[in-house]
């Protein structure tokens, strides 16, 4: 009987150590495809080791995890990369240039089951989680496309702010983080990942606990629970006062300061009883507000704040002491935000 092939990059060095003395193999083979992985590579472009090996892999594993099939390129250079799963599932990933490096944002799941108002990447649900060697994947594929391998990497930060919830996939993706983080493979610490959660409380707990302290950021884009519910159905299951009591705790056991997320959309969070909330919420605590205006999405009925009325509500958080950046939309013209891309691809809107 066939069984269903697995995810080579799913396999820490352990697992693979056991897998190739199965095979009857050198163990120092393990160590050469766990780089091979790392570098990007899929089985049949594993030049160093032999036909055989490869063959016996291929019996039980998928050649890659992913492929890229579609890249666009924005006027500002960020890139956007549409990449097809081995059940023909798609996701996609952006790589934003800034003056430190390159960070390519990663999805952790196909769609999406919070239901957030303003995001594309939740209009069709939840499809399945991605396994850790897949969200890998994305990092290495598009590491070995723009020229970096493990030593000389090209990526240098990754967010987990593509389609999904990444709490909502915790165990892969703790596994993720653990496989990206592996002295012998691409090796991007924690501290170099942004993890960004509409705020699953029990989970953000959890994640404080396992010693991989990235930078947390919290989905908030309002300082009131009900507006908030309104927006976002996450906030009918956990308080902001409970949100954060878990950023605070968070920052205990890590000393990693936290992020808040806050999209700007008209008329909805940027008055200035939200901005005087958000003072009351966050002045003094150990934490940095990144605003951005919200990327209209042609399904949803909510238009971004312009970028005048934008500047004046940074201005205005700023005078009561919070620590706020208002960032750059990159990727505008190529749908930047969260699942647009995908989206447009699952329409039919796919010609290149
Ligand atoms: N599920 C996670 C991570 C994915 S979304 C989370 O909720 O944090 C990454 C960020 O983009 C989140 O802050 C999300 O709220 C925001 N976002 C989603 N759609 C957006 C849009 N159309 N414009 C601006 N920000 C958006």
């Amino acid at each position: 009987m066939q069984t269903e092939k697995m995810i080579l990059a799913d396999l820490v060095s352990e697992n693979l150590k056991n897998l190739i003395e199965k095979y009857g193999e050198k163990s120092f083979r393990a160590g050469q495809i766990f780089r091979n992985i790392h570098n990007g590579k899929a089985i049949s472009e594993m030049t160093d080791i032999s036909s055989g090996l490869k063959e016996k892999l291929l019996l039980d594993y998928h050649d890659t995890a992913i492929e890229i099939i579609k890249t666009l390129t924005s006027k500002d250079g960020t890139q956007k990369y549409l990449f097809k799963l081995h059940d023909g599932n798609v996701i996609e990933g952006v790589l934003m240039n800034y003056k430190y490096g390159n960070t390519l944002c990663v999805s952790t799941q196909v769609g999406c089951r919070m239901g957030c108002a303003f995001c594309a990447s939740t209009l069709g649900g939840l499809i399945r989680n991605l396994s850790s060697g897949e969200i890998l994947s994305e990092i290495t594929t598009v590491n070995r496309l723009i020229g970096g391998n493990i030593t000389k990497r090209q990526i240098t930060n990754v967010v987990l702010m593509g389609s999904g919830e990444p709490l909502d996939n915790y165990d892969n993706v703790i596994g993720f983080l653990k496989l990206l983080s592996d002295k012998n493979g691409i090796n991007i610490s924690p501290r170099n990942v942004s993890l960004s959660t509409c705020g699953l409380v029990p989970k953000m707990y959890d994640l404080a606990n396992v010693g991989l302290p990235v930078n947390l950021t919290l989905s908030l884009h309002s300082p009131f629970d009900e507006e908030r519910r309104k927006i976002m159905p996450v906030a009918n299951a956990y308080t902001i006062s409970e949100i954060i009591k878990a950023l605070d705790n968070y920052f205990d056991k890590t000393g990693r300061r936290y992020y808040l997320e806050y999209s700007l959309i008209a008329g909805v969070n940027d008055t200035d009883r939200c901005a005087l909330e958000l003072s009351k919420l966050f002045k003094g605590k150990p934490c940095h507000i990144n605003l951005i205006r919200l990327n209209s999405v042609k399904e949803k009925n909510l238009l971004g704040t312009t970028d005048k009325k934008a500047n004046e509500f940074m201005k205005k958080l700023t005078s009561y002491g919070l620590s706020v950046t208002l960032r750059r939309r990159m990727g505008d013209d190529i749908d930047g935000a969260c699942g647009q891309l995908r989206r447009r691809y699952i329409e039919g809107d796919n010609a290149d």
